[in-house]
C-alpha cells in the first residue's frame, strides 16, 4: 500500500522541501538496514548517543531521495557542500513522534483484529505460537523478531496490507508513560498480558505500578486476555476497570471463564484439559516447563475468543514448536562463516536476516550465499513471494542462492545470480554444492520441516567439543547499561585488550563499531593489525605500543599510547622518518598508580618537546584509577582525579586543539560519575561482571562442554592422577573434554569446584588432567553426549574466581584460545 509523498507530508505534518513526486513503501531508521533506495523514507532520528541526520549523504548516495529531520539537521545540511538533487525532505519537530504518527494513521485504515502482546516474558513466543495456530485459516501480519519498542512497533505496525485479516504485534516497554503511544500505534481489540516480572525493574515504581502501565494497552480492547491465578495481575486488572470482556484462565477457579481443570506433565509432553463455555476438552503441547506451559494457555484463550473448533486446537497445539531467536554466528570449513537462522521464516525475518549478512561480509571481502528454504505460510501466492524474495536477495548483493523446497524451485527463473535449487534437503546434502563453498559468508535460513541443521552440521567447522559461547545482545546491553550512567556527550574507549577479556577480540569490536564506540583499546600493535585486517575501521588505541611497532602502527593507523620521553621521542623520529604530520597520540599520566605514565612534574618539559614536532598530535590524555572499585581507597581515588584535574589542565592549555581527558574504568564510571571528564573506558562491565561486587549484570559468555563418557565406579576406588579422588560411596563419574590446558585451573579440581549437568551441581573429582577432567554425576539424571556448564546465567564465573582466589578477570583471560568461540544474537 504505497503512500505518496505528499500524503505522508500531511499526516505527519511536515513542511516539505523538494518536488519530487514518489511512492513509499518502506520506513527505515537505521541506514544500515536499506533494502529498497528509491521506495525509502528515512526518519533521522536523534538518539542520546546518535544523529540519524549524519547518514543522510551517505544515504542519499545510495539512492534514498525521502526523509524526515528536524529544521536544525536540516539547516546542519544545508551547509555542507551535499547536492540533493530530486529528493524530498519533510521537516518536523520530532522525527520519532513522526514514524509514530504515521504507523497510527495506517493502523486506523484496517478493521481486522489487532492481537496486542505486553509482559514480561513470553511475547514473542505467543506471538509465534499464535501465528502457528491461527495462520492456516487467515493472512496474519505479525512484528518481525521482537520488534516491540517504540521504534519497532511503528515499523511493525507498517507491515500491515491489504491482505491482511489479523494482526499480532508485542509492546514493550522498559520506562513509565511509554505504552501510550504503543496503545495509539497498535490498537488492539485483543490484549493478552503473558505475566509480570522483574526485568528492567529499576525504572519502576513497584511492580504494581508497572502492571498497571502494561495494562494501559488494553485500554480500548474488546477483550482481555490474562492468568488470574496471579494475584497481582488481577488485582491490577480489576483496579483498571477495563470495559472489555475478559478471557482470565484459571487452574484454581472453576468459576473463571477458562477453568484449566488439569495439567498432567509426561515425559517429554504435557497434558492439558480445559472447561470453556460448559464444554470440556483436552490438548497437547510437547514441552512439559511452566513457561510453555503459561505460554500455551494464553495462546488457548485467544483460539477460543476467535472461535476455533477444539479439535482444530488439539491438533494445531500438538504441533507447535520451540521458537528459536537466534542469529548464531559459527566458523565454518574452507573459511566460511555460517550464520544460521531457524526463526519462522518470513520475508521481515529473511530481510533482517540478510542485513546481518551484509554486515558480517562487508569488511571481510567474502562472497554472500544464502541457503534458504521454501517459506511456508506467509498466505501470498507463491509467485508474489518469490518476486519479492528475488528482489531482495538481489538489493543485499547476494552473490550465490542455493534454494530447497519445490516451491521455491519453481520460480528459479527469477533469481539473477549464481544459483542451484533441488527439491528436498536430501537431494541437496547429495549434491557436490556444499562441497564446494570457500571464502563466503553463508546464511542458512529454513523452514523447521526442512532440517537445516544437516546442512549446518555438514558446512560447520568441528574442533573441539568445548566452546565458549558469547551472547553479543548481551554485550551490547552491558554496554547501554554503562552508556545510560554517562552523560550524552561523555565519549567511550571499549577495551577489548586480551581477546577482548577472553570474549574473542573481531566480533566484539564488530559489534561494538555498528554500536558507534568512540574508541577501541587493544594491548599491542598486532591485536590492532588484526582488526584492521578484519575490516575493523573504528579508531583503535594502542595500550602498549612497542617500539618495534611504529612503522606498523602508522600503516594501520592505530593510535599509541604515550608514557615516557623515551617513548616520545623514538615516535617522533619514527613519525618525522615517514613523513607523518599530527599522527594523533594518547598521553598517558601517573597520578598514583606508579606503572607507566608522566608524572605532573614533567608535564612542562612534554609540552615542549610535544610543541616541537608537528609529527604528532596528542588527541586525548588519561590516567589509570588504583582502586576506583572500593571505598576503601576513596581518599586516594580523588587525590588521583585532582591530580589529573590540574595536570590534564596544564597539558590542554598549551594547546589550541581539544585534547580528550579521561580517567574512569568500569569501576569508575559507577562509583565516580563526576570524574566523566570528556571520555570514559568501559572494561570488564561490558563483559557483564561489575567490579563494584562482582554481580553478573547480563553474562555475556558461557563456557560449556559434553559429557564424553560415563562409568559407575564402587566406594574407595580412585579418580584420575596420583589417585586424589577417593570415593566414599559407589559414584557415576563423567568424564568430559576440558582441562587446565583449556584454562580451566587445576586448582578448582578435587571438589573445590563445581559445574551444572542439567541444572544440577556436579562437583570435579580428583586432579583436573590437561584436556580432560571427571566429574561426579552420582544423583544427577543424565547421559553421555549431555551438555556441561563451567560458567555461564545459573554458574557466575565469579563463583569460580572466589574459589580460586582472584579475579573474575584472570578466569575469563584464561579460557585457552583453542576452546572455540560462538557468536549469537539474541
Ligand atoms: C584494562 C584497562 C581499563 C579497563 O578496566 P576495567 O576495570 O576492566 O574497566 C581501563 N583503562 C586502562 C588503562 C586499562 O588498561
Amino acid at each position: 500500500m504505497p503512500y505518496t509523498i505528499e500524503s505522508i507530508a500531511q499526516i505527519i505534518n511536515a513542511r516539505r522541501v523538494g518536488t519530487l513526486e514518489t511512492n513509499v513503501d518502506w520506513l527505515l531508521t537505521d541506514s544500515r538496514s536499506l533494502s529498497f533506495p528509491e521506495e525509502t523514507l528515512f526518519f533521522a532520528l536523534t538518539t542520546k548517543r546518535n544523529r540519524g541526520a549524519r547518514y543522510i549523504p551517505d544515504l542519499y548516495e545510495r539512492g534514498v531521495r525521502n526523509f524526515v529531520l528536524t529544521q536544525e539537521d536540516f539547516n546542519e545540511l544545508e551547509k555542507t557542500n551535499c547536492q540533493f538533487v530530486a529528493s524530498n525532505f519533510l521537516i518536523v519537530a520530532n522525527p520519532l513522534k513522526a514514524i509514530q504518527k504515521l504507523a497510527e494513521q495506517h493502523r486506523e485504515k484496517f478493521q481486522i483484529p489487532v492481537i496486542g502482546i505486553t509482559g514480561s516474558n513470553g511475547k514473542t513466543i505467543v506471538k509465534e505460537w499464535l501465528h502457528k495456530l491461527l495462520s492456516p485459516d487467515r493472512i496474519v501480519v505479525r512484528s518481525p523478531r521482537s520488534y516491540n519498542s517504540q521504534i519497532g512497533v511503528p515499523l511493525s505496525v507498517w507491515q500491515m496490507n491489504k491482505e491482511a485479516e489479523l494482526a499480532i504485534f508485542e509492546a514493550g516497554i522498559s520506562e513509565m508513560g511509554e505504552m501510550r503511544a504503543l496503545q495509539n500505534m497498535i490498537k488492539p481489540t485483543i490484549g493478552i498480558l503473558t505475566n509480570i516480572g522483574g526485568a528492567h525493574q529499576e525504572n519502576f515504581f513497584s511492580l504494581q505500578e508497572k502492571c498497571m502501565e502494561k495494562l494501559s494497552l488494553f485500554k480500548d480492547c474488546d477483550v482481555v486476555i490474562y492468568n488470574a491465578d496471579n494475584e497481582l495481575i488481577s488485582m491490577c486488572v480489576a483496579k483498571s476497570m477495563l470495559t472489555a470482556r475478559e478471557i482470565a484462565w484459571s487452574c484454581k477457579d472453576a468459576e473463571r471463564p477458562l477453568y484449566i481443570s488439569k495439567i498432567q506433565k509426561k515425559e517429554d509432553h504435557t497434558v492439558i484439559s480445559y472447561r470453556y463455555l460448559e464444554m470440556d476438552n483436552t490438548f497437547c503441547i510437547p514441552f512439559i516447563d511452566d513457561a510453555s506451559i503459561e505460554n500455551s494457555l494464553n495462546c488457548l484463550a485467544a483460539c477460543l475468543y476467535l472461535m476455533m473448533p477444539a479439535d482444530q486446537i488439539t491438533e494445531r497445539m500438538v504441533r507447535l514448536e520451540p521458537v528459536a531467536m537466534r542469529l548464531e554466528v559459527k566458523e565454518g570449513k574452507r573459511n566460511c562463516v555460517l550464520i544460521n537462522d531457524s526463526y519462522n521464516s518470513d520475508l521481515a525475518s529473511l530481510d533482517i536476516a540478510l542485513d546481518f549478512l551484509v554486515r558480517r561480509s562487508e569488511t571481510k571481502g567474502l562472497q554472500r550465499t544464502l541457503i534458504l528454504s521454501d517459506i511456508l505460510e506467509t498466505g501470498q501466492s507463491t509467485t508474489t513471494l518469490y518476486r519479492k524474495v528475488a528482489q531482495l536477495v538481489e538489493s543485499r548483493g547476494i552473490n550465490k542462492i542455493i534454494g530447497v523446497g519445490p516451491e521455491i524451485s519453481s520460480c528459479a527463473a527469477r533469481f539473477d545470480m549464481e544459483k542451484y535449487f533441488f527439491h528436498t534437503t536430501e537431494e541437496l546434502m547429495a549434491s557436490q554444492v556444499l562441497k564446494s563453498l570457500r571464502d563466503e559468508v553463508i546464511l542458512i535460513k529454513g523452514a523447521r520441516s526442512f532440517k537445516f541443521d544437516l546442512v549446518s552440521d555438514e558446512l560447520e567447522l568441528k574442533v573441539h567439543e568445548t566452546i565458549l559461547e558469547v551472547n553479543l545482545g548481551a554485550m551490547v546491553a552491558n554496554l547501554n547499561h554503562y552508556r545510560s550512567m554517562l552523560h550524552p556527550e561523555t565519549k567511550m574507549v571499549c577495551m577489548v585488550k586480551a581477546s577482548a577479556y577472553g570474549a574473542g577480540s573481531y566480533e566484539i569490536a564488530k559489534t561494538l563499531q555498528e554500536h558507534r564506540v568512540d574508541y577501541l583499546a587493544v594491548a599491542v600493535a598486532d591485536e590492532g593489525v588484526e582488526l584492521r585486517k578484519a575490516g575493523i575501521t573504528a579508531s583503535i588505541i594502542i595500550m602498549d605500543p612497542e617500539l618495534t611497532a611504529f612503522k606498523t602502527m602508522f600503516d594501520y593507523k592505530l593510535e599509541p599510547e604515550v608514557y615516557n620521553f623515551h617513548l616520545l621521542d623514538a615516535l617522533v623520529k619514527a613519525a618525522e622518518k615517514e613523513g607523518m604530520t599530527n599522527f594523533p597520540v594518547h598521553i598517558k599520566l601517573d597520578t598514583g598508580m606508579h606503572r607507566l605514565g608522566f608524572s605532573e612534574k614533567e608535564i612542562p618539559l612534554l609540552i615542549r618537546r610535544l610543541k616541537n614536532q608537528n609529527a604528532i598530535i596528542p588527541r586525548s590524555v588519561f590516567s589509570h584509577f588504583v582502586g576506583s572499585d572500593s571505598p576503601q581507597f576513596d581518599t586516594f581515588t580523588r587525590g588521583q582525579i585532582e591530580i589529573f584535574e590540574r595536570a590534564s589542565k596544564i597539558l590542554q592549555e598549551a594547546f589550541s586543539h581539544k585534547i580528550l581527558r579521561h580517567i574512569c574504568n568500569t569501576a569508575g564510571i559507577e562509583r565516580f560519575p563526576e570524574a566523566q571528564f570528556d571520555m570514559v573506558r568501559l572494561g570488564i562491565g561490558l563483559y557483564g561482571i561489575s567490579p563494584i561486587d562482582n554481580a553478573i549484570i547480563n553474562n555475556v559468555s558461557t563456557l560449556k562442554t559434553t559429557i564424553l563418557q560415563i562409568r559407575d565406579v564402587p566406594e574407595e576406588d580412585t579418580v584420575g592422577y596420583s589417585r586424589k579422588g577417593r570415593l566414599s560411596r559407589p559414584s557415576r563419574i563423567a568424564a568430559i573434554p576440558i582441562g587446565y590446558a583449556d584454562g580451566l585451573n587445576r586448582h578448582l579440581g578435587c571438589g573445590n569446584a563445581y559445574c551444572l549437568v542439567n541444572g544440577e551441581k556436579a562437583p570435579y573429582v580428583g586432579n583436573i588432567c590437561m584436556d580432560v577432567c571427571m566429574i561426579d554425576v552420582t544423583n544427577i539424571d543424565c547421559q553421555e553426549g549431555d551438555s556441561v556448564i563451567i560458567f555461564g546465567d545459573k554458574l557466575p564465573i565469579t563463583v569460580l574466581s572466589d574459589v580460586l582466589e582472584t579475579i573474575p578477570y584472570e578466569v575469563l583471560t584464561g579460557i585457552s584460545t583453542r576452546v572455540k568461540r560462538v557468536y549469537y544474537q539474541d
